[in-house]
């Protein structure tokens, strides 16, 4: 298997043979000729090299995808492209470990959540809206029209035809899977460019894809970056009919000035500067436990990742002791370690823009309860991507360390008094992705979380997710709504039949 990543290894030799990671287009893998580095954070090795997609191999792949969108998959059933998905998702399963060795040597995260989190929904994406576009249902109105006739009006939905779908580090595996499952299900064909950072997962997914025999065009896959590369290419193209796009605020503003020449439909899932609030009468352990998740996970990298802390003034103190004792118990080490909680951040790079924000934080006069440095640990992950686990207190909200998303493991914790107070704090915000409120009182949960401006609010719990539910953010963080038949939604040209009977 040509693509396949070599699984991470501690050991210091560098691999013998670097794979090439090809293009998938019209069926075919494509070496284009050009290629760039994949780096491993966890060490600073060379893992694969990655064919970058130009202007030729993106045309080519958006004309594979508008042919193959007038042939037979236009005119594919509910069932069989149900089967399709459903066999996309056993793939992944039948790879489960190449999967996770993929995602874990792109991104150095604990072995422990690429299985558990990563790959598990990638499965679960595919699954999902397979089973989804079987009971999805349609609204039919029934009235009378003027001349005393009835009228019944309905509603179907049909594919858009090519979809562009752009995705970031993060989570790459699940984040391009919430995308490619949806369209394909509604009869879309895709063009999917994955991160830079992270091309690995979805060179096994395109290979899985193949596997499953989906007509060529359908799926295609092409590598690259943004601005003059791949990402630019597809996302200027006349040629496809929507762009559905996750990654940082500033480059969805770029991709829609782009779908703008076209009035092309676009989805943005963007930045967040996301705030936990905890109240005085909050279960204190799952307070802590559930702070600790929602500052740490992944490295501080979710988009939902908390990095505003509110917590009321009479256990404020008390919160930010244990808060920083858990913190200084958490194991920062290799992604297969026994016990890790946290890796390095994706890249050297990302890396550069955290402690940017580290020292920036000192410069405005917060106090380091916590961390704010690069661990030293006398082996190969000197050469990694590592941060430590920070928080930090005393910024007023001005600082721009409280306003702009770092997307590193990084919390700022302030103390407030009143409820009104901390939702209005809540809400100064250019973003609003995300919230979470912790308290016991009922009425509290209900009157806070219903006054956040976000897309979501969790209430004693987070990152939990149906994927029945909308999805998206409010302000800078996002346009749109996907999961669900949200998702059915906007991968579809939705229809009214209006019928005189
Ligand atoms: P990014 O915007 O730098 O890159 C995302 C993708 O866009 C990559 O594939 C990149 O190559 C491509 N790209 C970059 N510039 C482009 C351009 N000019 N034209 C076309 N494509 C371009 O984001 P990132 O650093 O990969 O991801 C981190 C960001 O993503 C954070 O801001 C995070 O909050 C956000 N995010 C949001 C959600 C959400 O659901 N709201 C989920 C995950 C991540």
């Amino acid at each position: 298997m040509v693509n396949t990543p070599l699984p991470k290894s501690r050991a210091a030799k560098p691999p013998a043979a670097v794979p090439l990671l090809r293009c998938f287009v019209d069926g075919a893998w494509v070496d284009t000729g050009k290629s760039f580095d994949n780096i491993n954070p966890v060490n600073g090795q060379l893992i694969s090299h990655v064919c970058e997609a130009g202007q030729d191999t993106v045309n080519a792949a958006i004309s594979a995808a508008n042919r193959a969108a007038q042939g037979s998959w236009k005119h594919s059933t509910v069932s069989e492209r149900a089967a399709f998905l459903h066999c996309i998702a056993d793939g992944i399963e039948q790879r489960f470990d190449d999967f996770v060795a993929a995602e874990v040597a792109d991104t150095g995260r604990p072995v422990h959540q690429a299985r558990t989190l990563d790959v598990a929904r990638g499965i679960a994406n595919f699954r999902t809206f397979a089973d989804l576009i079987k009971t999805s249902s349609s609204d039919l109105f029934q009235s009378d029209g003027p001349d005393g006739a009835k009228i019944m009006s309905y509603v179907i939905r049909k594919p858009l035809g090519t979809i562009g779908i752009i995705s970031p580090w993060n989570l790459p595996l699940l984040l391009l899977t919430w995308k490619v499952a949806p369209a394909l299900a509604m009869g879309n064909c895709v063009i999917a460019k994955p991160s830079e950072e992270t091309p690995s997962s979805a060179t096994l997914l395109a290979e899985v894809i193949q596997a499953a025999g989906l007509p060529n065009g359908v799926f295609n896959l092409i590598h690259g970056f943004g601005p003059d590369s791949a990402g630019q290419f597809l996302s200027t193209s006349p040629h496809i009919d929507a762009i559905t796009f996750t990654g940082e605020s500033r480059t969805g503003s770029t991709i829609m000035k782009a779908a703008a020449e076209g009035v092309k439909e676009v989805s943005f899932e963007l930045g967040g500067k996301n705030a936990a609030v905890v109240f005085a009468d909050a279960d204190f352990e799952a307070a802590i436990a559930g702070v600790m998740k929602s500052s740490f996970t992944n490295s501080g990298q979710v988009c939902l990742c908390s990095e505003r802390v509110y917590v009321e003034r009479p256990i404020f103190d008390r919160f930010v002791a244990a808060l920083k004792s858990r913190t200084e118990q958490l194991r920062v080490d290799f992604p297969d370690a026994e016990g890790v909680d946290m890796g390095p951040l994706v890249s050297h790079a990302h890396r550069d823009k955290v402690l940017s924000y580290y020292k920036l934080a000192r410069d405005e006069g917060a106090t380091v309860v916590s961390g704010g440095g690069v661990p030293v640990f006398g082996d190969e992950r000197d050469q990694g991507a590592y941060v430590q686990p920070t928080i930090i207190t005393g910024l007023p909200d001005t600082a721009r360390c409280v306003r702009e998303e770092i997307f590193g493991p990084i919390c700022h914790i302030s103390p407030f008094d009143t409820e009104a107070e901390v939702i209005e704090r809540v809400n100064d915000s250019a973003y609003g992705l995300a919230g979470c409120v912790w308290t016991t009182n009922l009425s509290r949960a209900h009157r806070v979380s219903s006054q956040f401006e976000t897309g979501i609010v969790w209430v004693n719990t987070w990152f939990t997710r149906d994927l029945r539910t909308p999805f998206g953010g409010a302000k800078l963080s996002g346009l749109g709504r996907e999961g669900g038949r949200y998702s059915l939604d906007f991968y579809s040209e939705i229809s009214t039949i209006c019928m005189k009977l």
